[in-house]
């Protein structure tokens, strides 16, 4: 399985940043999980592949590729973009992005081939199919209605939280998972912000070493996802006194293989 963090920023040279603005996880170059870059970070042959997008939550770094990605698509699609969401999730969508004055409302709209978007409803706990993978999704800690996901290929799993607090289920769920290769775990502030993370439903390196003291598994490795661009450095540092072994930041654009 191959995983990819799609990068979000570019440095003064034009090269991808490894600062994280935005979400998207890319597995196998086909389905997307969460769609923050999308449409502006993926490749050709990725923009070709990808026809599944799953959505952890609807904040916006999170789904600010989503519109672009189906509009950039619009003309060429023989098959809609498939919106794998929980219902709230996607009345969010409806409501407030696709509703004519953000954005088209493209699940209305079909080009010479048919319906150019869909919605695919999941619910949280209930295992289901996206292309290749079964996923599953786990509700977790964060502001508003938001889900991490155990992801297999049928030969290798990984989890991520998605934006999260302080969470239970999703270690159940890491600890009982099979074949797990990879963690993936936010942690969004540094430890002198808590109260800010508290009150946004993030983590920080602190509450991020009581996450892990949940998780059982010896057998994986964790990486750090979701750093805030502003306070990256000064969270690292605190990450890496923490002295965990097997913990390390997950770099935007790289390409994993588990
Ligand atoms: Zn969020």
């Amino acid at each position: 399985m191959r995983v990819q963090l799609l990068p979000s920023s570019f440095e003064e040279n034009g090269g991808a940043s490894t600062k994280q603005h935005l979400t998207c996880i890319l597995v196998d170059d086909r389905i997307a999980f969460d769609a923050g870059s999308l449409a502006m970070a993926s490749s050709m042959l990725q923009k070709r592949k990808v026809r599944d997008v799953v959505l952890s939550h609807a904040h916006l770094d999170h789904i600010a590729g989503l519109p672009l990605f189906v509009d950039d698509l619009f003309s060429t699609l023989t098959e809609p973009i498939r919106i794998h969401a929980t219902a709230e999730v996607i009345e969010i969508l409806e409501r407030d992005i696709f509703n004519w004055s953000v954005y088209p409302r493209f699940s209305e709209l079909f080009n010479q081939n048919g319906p150019v978007m869909m919605y695919l409803p999941f619910k949280p706990g209930v295992e289901f199919r996206v292309g290749h993978l079964s996923t599953r999704a786990i509700p977790v800690n964060h502001k508003v209605p938001s889900c991490g996901f155990i992801v297999s290929d049928g030969f290798k799993t990984f989890a991520m939280s998605g934006d999260t607090a302080a969470m239970d289920d999703f270690w159940h769920a890491v600890n009982e998972a099979s074949d797990l290769s990879a963690v993936l775990v936010e942690c969004a502030f540094p430890n002198e912000l808590q109260e800010l993370a508290a009150a946004s439903h993030h983590l920080t390196p602190s509450g991020l070493m009581n996450e892990l003291a949940k998780c059982e598994r010896s057998d994986c490795t964790f990486y750090v996802v979701n750093l805030k661009p502003a306070y990256r450095e000064q969270t690292i540092e605190q990450i890496d006194a923490l002295n965990i072994e097997n913990l390390k930041l997950l770099e935007v654009g790289r390409v994993y293989e588990w």
